[in-house]
């Protein structure tokens, strides 16, 4: 028999659950085409359970084209009116419009640092953070304020908190959970290969 332990949040009887759990949170994450569906289904859970986000990620990849930024930024009020038709999805008005809103910004953050993934993973200066049992952090404050600036919304510090979780910078399997790690063993995220050497842009919070 199966003996594995995980984080006590991981609903065991919901396959989807249990993949997400295994394969995804707290898994570093750099790809942007990635890190771009996590920060829309992220967005869209405020208020609901991530569960109920887990089992409609189909219809939400469906319904936006792949999570594709680029068209997802470019959608109008007729493509947002049928989205909020789609009964396949969270049917809420301001959480589309933010999702057309966030593809925007996510594409100037992506235009100005070469990748959001380098933006992103520059908060923590490329290191995972373990920690657990929390809701939000200086750090979530930190990301959410640069991300609020830069005109995302629905990014408050608890979305952002679930965020930096779900794609690996924070890392919060819990002690029990058979992939809890210590700091210092593996599973540290390698910069990307082509951001050796650019220089990072002025005016970045809480870098040297
Ligand atoms: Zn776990």
């Amino acid at each position: 028999m199966e003996t594995i332990c995980r984080c006590g949040w991981c609903n065991l009887s919901n396959p989807l659950y249990v993949a997400y759990h295994d394969r995804e949170w707290g898994v570093p994450q750099h790809d942007d085409e990635k890190l771009f569906e996590l920060l829309i289904l992220e967005s869209f859970q405020a208020g609901l359970s991530w569960e109920t986000i887990l089992n409609k990620r189909e219809a939400f990849r469906a319904a936006f084209d792949g999570f594709d930024p680029k068209k997802v930024a470019a959608y109008g009020e007729e493509k947002a009116a049928a989205l909020l038709e789609n009964q396949a999805i969270v049917r809420n008005r301001r959480k589309i419009a933010a999702a057309v809103q966030n593809a925007k910004v996510f594409l100037e953050i992506r235009e100005e640092w070469g990748s959001f993934s380098r933006y992103i993973w520059r908060f923590t200066d490329g290191t995972v953070v373990r920690e657990t049992g929390k809701a939000s952090s200086p750090l979530s404050d930190r990301v959410s304020a640069d991300l609020k600036k830069r005109g995302m919304t629905f990014v408050g510090t608890t979305i952002v908190y679930a965020y930096l979780q779900a794609i690996g910078v924070i890392d919060s399997h819990d002690p029990e959970c058979f992939l809890h790690r210590e700091d210092g063993t593996a599973g540290e995220p390698e910069p990307a290969a082509e951001d050796a050497g650019r220089p990072v842009p002025a005016g970045f919070p809480g870098t040297g």
